[in-house]
């Protein structure tokens, strides 16, 4: 499978057929030295914006692009300058950037930052049609700068999950999250996948595992979505895979109803007390005992904090 960099999604032709396959890193630009803060930092694209180099001026141009909902074709792409159109032929929006004095330093020198191709029609869809929707899209950019904090400064816990696009770019946004030291939630990476199959998943992954290995005492926590399931299976076959508890009650109680069942449930998985726990479910049991058979066959996985393990608490 392929994948590109954001700041090269712009369907250009030259960019178009310059997709990195996945074993080619040594063409990669270096992001080294741009730590995570740099790297979330977006300026505005207007005349006179400056950019410490070019990779930030085409990066913050890719967000601009993606936030406006359009794709852009390279006109040039040169050492001192940069010069992009609308994808849409007929639309007038022109960006021209060139290189300071300092020889660093990129600046917008022009830009006609008003679309007259319509809304619904900005580019086509060429994602569909060049078959772009089986390629996955990721800003590696982020993945690469983030992961040293999440290693540095994370406890190995890793959320999973993904929300549909709308929109513009179709596809489902994935994303990785962990927890810093303030209990805040620290974004590691995200992706744009064709959709939530196990292959997309599996690619997000090593993707992921390429960046941040597999830290000592890795847990990974997710919802139940069986490729999603899969692709964890297959990347990190060994972590301990928890089920995020508030998507386990909501599919449990589509059946299973009522203070009884949700009281029961939640101490169950609050409890730090394994026989507490299993008293729990033993109550459950006696009132429906096909609700422990329905836990069993669709959530495998573990959801009580008394089956957690303790690396990362
Ligand atoms: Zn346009």
């Amino acid at each position: 499978m392929y994948f590109q960099f954001y700041e090269d999604y712009c369907p250009s032709e030259e960019s178009y057929h310059s997709r990195y396959s996945t074993d080619s890193e040594n063409e990669l630009p270096n992001y080294e030295g741009e730590t995570c803060e740099d790297s979330k930092k977006n300026s505005t694209i207007e005349v006179n914006s400056k950019f410490p180099n070019v990779v930030a001026f085409r990066r913050d141009l890719n967000h601009h692009a993606l936030m406006n909902e359009f794709q852009y074709f390279i006109e040039k792409s040169e050492p001192t300058r940069f010069i992009a159109r609308c994808a849409s032929r007929e639309c007038e929006w022109r960006i021209h950037a060139s290189i300071l004095q300092d020889g660093v330093t990129f600046e917008v020198r022009r830009l006609i930052d008003k679309h007259s191709c319509t809304q619904s029609n900005k580019c086509g869809n060429k994602f569909a049609t060049q078959g772009w929707i089986t390629s996955v899209v990721v800003d590696k950019l982020n993945m690469m700068a983030c992961s040293k904090g999440f290693l540095l400064g994370c406890r190995p816990y890793l959320g999973l999950d993904a929300c549909h696009l709308k929109g513009k770019f179709n596809g489902v946004l994935a994303a990785a999250t962990g927890i810093d030291g303030n209990n805040c939630m620290y974004p590691i990476a995200y992706g744009v996948l064709e959709s939530e199959n196990t292959e997309s998943w599996a690619w997000f992954l090593r993707e992921l595992q390429r960046a941040i290995g597999t830290p000592n005492g890795l847990v990974i926590s997710s919802d139940t979505q069986k490729e999603l399931e899969a692709a964890i299976g297959l990347v990190y076959p060994s972590v301990e895979h928890r089920e995020c508890m508030r998507h386990l009650y909501s599919n449990f109680k589509k059946q299973f109803r009522g203070d009884f069942f949700r009281n029961n449930m939640w101490d169950a998985a609050k409890t730090y007390c394994l026989s507490e726990h299993d008293r729990l479910l033993d109550e459950i049991a006696k009132k429906r005992s096909d609700a422990i058979t329905f836990l069993n066959e669709n959530h495998k996985k573990i959801w009580s904090r008394s089956k957690f393990g303790t690396t990362a608490k």
